[in-house]
């Protein structure tokens, strides 16, 4: 089944595709069809991930899938959050939005942090039944970035289990543990849970 991903940024285009084609579904991403994303207005996930997937499967007239996901900062009372692609001002600077958070957490012992993410699936931009999912990956914030990989705070996302930043892990490990692919487990248990009670 064809579902367009309504999210412009490769780095999530890539992993939700891993995580999804083993279940047979063929993510087609914004950029496929020429389309640029909904502006994100509200200040919750959930609602975020409500608009994208509205607007992405109107003008695809498609199925949609859509996320909206961020970092969590404890000591910064939740900040970046759902402002975490925009944090340090231009949209999608990961550089710059990294630089803001380590300014921010000077002098800040408590580094605890979780990433968060809501997905959506809405069969039509009228369905009245979305299916929404959440996932959180616990870490904390280093004082200075590690690793290669990732993207956005990767290099910054300490996971204590595992001795790594969420940068230096591989791919396979990071959708293992990662709050979105978590969320992408609970979204394809409801999908599934769907398609058995309609067989
Ligand atoms: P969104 O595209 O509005 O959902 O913004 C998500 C932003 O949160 C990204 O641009 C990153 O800054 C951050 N983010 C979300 N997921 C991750 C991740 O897995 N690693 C690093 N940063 C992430």
């Amino acid at each position: 089944m064809d579902v367009i991903f309504a999210s412009g940024n490769a780095g999530k285009v890539s992993e939700m595709q891993q995580l999804l084609a083993p279940f047979g579904l063929q993510l087609k991403s914004l950029k496929d069809f020429g389309l640029s994303g909904a502006e994100e207005t509200a200040t919750t996930f959930v609602e975020n991930a409500l608009i994208k997937a509205r607007a992405a499967a109107h003008s695809a007239q498609l199925p949609a899938i859509a996320d909206d996901s961020g970092l969590v900062v404890r000591a910064l009372n939740g900040e970046p959050g759902v402002y975490s692609a925009r944090y340090a001002g231009e949209d999608g600077n990961d550089a710059a939005n990294n630089t803001k958070l380590l300014a921010q957490l000077s002098n800040q012992e408590d580094r605890r942090a979780y990433f968060f993410c809501c997905l959506v699936f809405l069969q039509h931009p009228n369905d009245p039944t979305p299916k929404i999912a959440f996932g959180r990956w616990h870490g904390e914030i280093l004082q200075q970035p590690q690793g290669e990989g990732g993207f956005g705070y990767d290099p910054l996302f300490y996971v204590a289990d595992q001795r790594v930043t969420a940068a230096q892990m591989n791919s396979t490990l990071k959708n293992q543990l990662s709050h979105r692919g978590q969320a992408c487990q609970a979204l394809l248990a409801q999908l599934q849970n769907q398609i058995w009670h309609h067989a």
